[in-house]
């Protein structure tokens, strides 16, 4: 018998029976294409806020994966008004 597949928000189980897809929302910020503009952190300060030592904005709580920088998140929230009004569209939400 295959495997069926679940979709969830946030949990990843396997077994022989079923397996639950991670739909969390990533976000990605490839910050050294950052132009400092303070956009995303004026929409959106919950996720962004601005660097004292280099003028560019963070992502609050993310990690640092090559270049970028990615957080997983329960939900949207204003994050997509941040990846709106970035000029140089450096802000991407992955599903
Ligand atoms: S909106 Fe874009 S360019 Fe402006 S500070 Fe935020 S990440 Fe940088």
């Amino acid at each position: 018998m295959r495997p069926k597949v679940l979709k969830s928000s946030g949990l990843f189980f396997f077994n022989k029976n079923y397996f639950i897809i991670n739909l969390m929302p990533k976000i990605i910020q490839q910050r050294t294409k950052c132009i400092g503009c303070t956009a995303c952190a004026g929409v959106c300060p919950e996720f962004f806020e601005m660097s004292g030592k280099d003028g560019l904005a963070n992502l609050k709580k993310s990690k640092k994966v090559g270049d970028d920088f990615e957080l997983e998140i329960d939900k949207a929230g204003c994050i997509k008004e941040a990846a709106d009004v970035c000029p140089v569209q450096i802000i991407k939400i992955e599903n």
